[in-house]
C-alpha cells in the first residue's frame, strides 16, 4: 500500500477501519504518510490518553492510532456526541483516523516548512465565527485543525459552503478530485 502499517491490537474492526481509511485516501489520488501505526504503547506518556483516540506524530511523518482509548470502545455512540456536540464535522466512526491522516495529507500538500509555521495559527474572529458555525468547534482552534476537519468531512461526503472552501484553499488543504 506504500506505506509502512503496523498494528498491534485485537480489535478487528478498528484493523479494517483504518485500512478503509487508508484505501479511500489513497483512491482519491492522496500521498499516504509513511507510517501508520495502532498501538497503544505510542501514547504511554501522553495525558489523558484514554480520551486520545489517534494523533499525527509529525516528525514520524506518523498516523499514530490508540487502540486502548476510550472511543474505539463505543465509538458508534461517541462519534454521534461529537458531532451533535458541534465538536467534529462529521459523526463517522473513522473520524479521527481521517482527521489525523488529514494532518499528513495536508502536510505533503503544503510541505514541511509552511506545515510548520502555520499548523498551530489561531484563525481569525470572522474566520472561527464562520468555522464553529459550518464545520466545528474542533476545527475552530487553528489553521492546522480546520483543515483536518474539513478534509475528514469531505471524505465522508460533506460538503461546505463557499466561504469555508475558499479558506480550506488559502491554508493549502487537500482537495478531491
Ligand atoms: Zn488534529
Amino acid at each position: 500500500m506504500g506505506v509502512n502499517a503496523e498494528y498491534n491490537t485485537t480489535n478487528i474492526d478498528l484493523t479494517n477501519a483504518m485500512n478503509d481509511t487508508l484505501n479511500e485516501a489513497r483512491n482519491a489520488g492522496f500521498t499516504l504518510p509513511k507510517n501508520v501505526q495502532i498501538d497503544a504503547s505510542l501514547f504511554k506518556d501522553v495525558r489523558n490518553r484514554r480520551n486520545n483516540p489517534a494523533s499525527y506524530i509529525l516528525s514520524l511523518d506518523d498516523v499514530a492510532v490508540n487502540p486502548s482509548a476510550d472511543f474505539w470502545k463505543n465509538s458508534v455512540v461517541d462519534a454521534a456526541a461529537n458531532k451533535s456536540s458541534g465538536f467534529w464535522t462529521t459523526s463517522s466512526t473513522r473520524h479521527p483516523l481521517r482527521h489525523e491522516l488529514g494532518h499528513a495529507i495536508h502536510k505533503t500538500n503544503i510541505g514541511l516548512t509552511r506545515f510548520r509555521a502555520e499548523f498551530t495559527m489561531p484563525l481569525d474572529k470572522a474566520q472561527r465565527r464562520l468555522v464553529r458555525k459550518n464545520v466545528s468547534r474542533y476545527g475552530s482552534s487553528s489553521r492546522g485543525e480546520f483543515v483536518a476537519e474539513v478534509f475528514s468531512g469531505l471524505m465522508d461526503g460533506a460538503s461546505y459552503a463557499d466561504p469555508v472552501m475558499a479558506l480550506y484553499k488559502k491554508f493549502g488543504g487537500p482537495l478531491l478530485s
